[in-house]
This record gives C-alpha cells, structure tokens and sequence, in this order.
C-alpha cells in the first residue's frame, strides 16, 4: 500500500514523462512501472508519432522497460502510474504482466479500456485482475491533455492565417 505521498510521488513522475512527450509535440501521456520496494523500474512516454509505431504507448514502453531491468515478463506485486486510462491495447500488457496495480489519472471516453469504453480488467474470465485506482490527480491530467490540444489548435489557426496573408500579400505584387 503507498502512502498518499508515496502516490503523489509517482504521479509527479509520470506527469514528468508525459512532460517528455509534449516536449515533443507529442500528446502528453506518461507511465512509470514501480516495483514492490518502491523503485522505479521503467519508464515511458507516448512516442507514437516521434517513432511512427502504433504500439509506441507510454505504458508498453514502461512495461518494456520494467521486464528488461527485472530480465522477466512477469511484474508481479508491481504497480504501473498513467497519466491517462489504459487502452485496450495497453491493458492487455498489464494484465499479461501481471501487474499488481494500476493507478491513472484522467478518463479516456473515446479508447479507455478501463471503463470508459469497455473495462478489461473487470472481465472474469481473464486470468489476472489487477487492482485498479482511478482518477489520480485527474484534473492536473486532464488539463495537461486539453491545453495540449489547444495549443495545437491555435498553432494550427496561426498558420493557417500566415499562409492567407502570405497569400495576400504575394498577390498584391503581382
Ligand atoms: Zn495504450
């Protein structure tokens, strides 16, 4: 069990990867995997763009990270921080880790697999369950995705109005 410290701890370094991902103008999500001392033992950030790999999430890339340092497949007894619901892609790594725990921060409506959309990990006939918290510092999550999109988005406005007055302007030559 962490302590409520403990917790904000972790998240403080998911946020830090998702950080990396935005960095990059990369949609900002963060994952850290946390063995049962308490070390941090991989992690990831969303590289799906930056490396053209649908798979590139920020969860498998901590999974990953976490089977090479403890040179097996299985993590039992240790916990993954997302800063966003898993996918149905990236639960299936958590349970096929055998992933103690999961904790997350903001919803996912359109690709959660966590509730959202469909909840994986509430499903009987798998073999793992792991345990699940959800909404962890949701709303600093939430934010750090929306601002993202609106950044874009304004960028996006930007140049279309560069390119228009560029227009405008090479028109007004001829
Ligand atoms: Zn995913």
């Amino acid at each position: 069990m962490f302590s409520s410290e403990e917790k904000k701890h972790y998240m403080e370094l998911a946020f830090a990867e998702a950080k990396k991902a935005e960095a990059q103008d990369e949609v900002p999500i963060g994952a850290i995997v946390v063995d049962p001392k308490g070390q941090v033992i991989g992690r990831g950030y969303n590289r799906r763009e930056l490396d053209n790999v649908a798979t590139h999430h920020a969860e498998i890339l901590a999974i990953n990270e976490a089977c090479k340092t403890l040179n097996s497949w299985r993590l039992i007894d240790c916990s993954l921080f997302v800063t966003l619901e898993p996918c149905a892609m990236c639960a299936g790594a958590i349970i096929n880790a055998r992933l103690k725990e999961v904790f997350y921060g903001a919803p996912d409506h359109k690709a959660g697999a966590s509730g959202s959309v469909v909840d994986l990990f509430a499903v009987e006939k798998f073999n793992h369950h792991p345990q699940v918290i959800r909404g962890l510092y949701r709303d600093k999550a939430s934010s750090m995705l929306t601002n993202f999109f609106r950044t874009i988005r304004a960028k996006q406005k930007e140049k279309k109005l560069k390119a228009k007055e560029n227009k405008a302007s090479s028109s007004q030559i001829d």
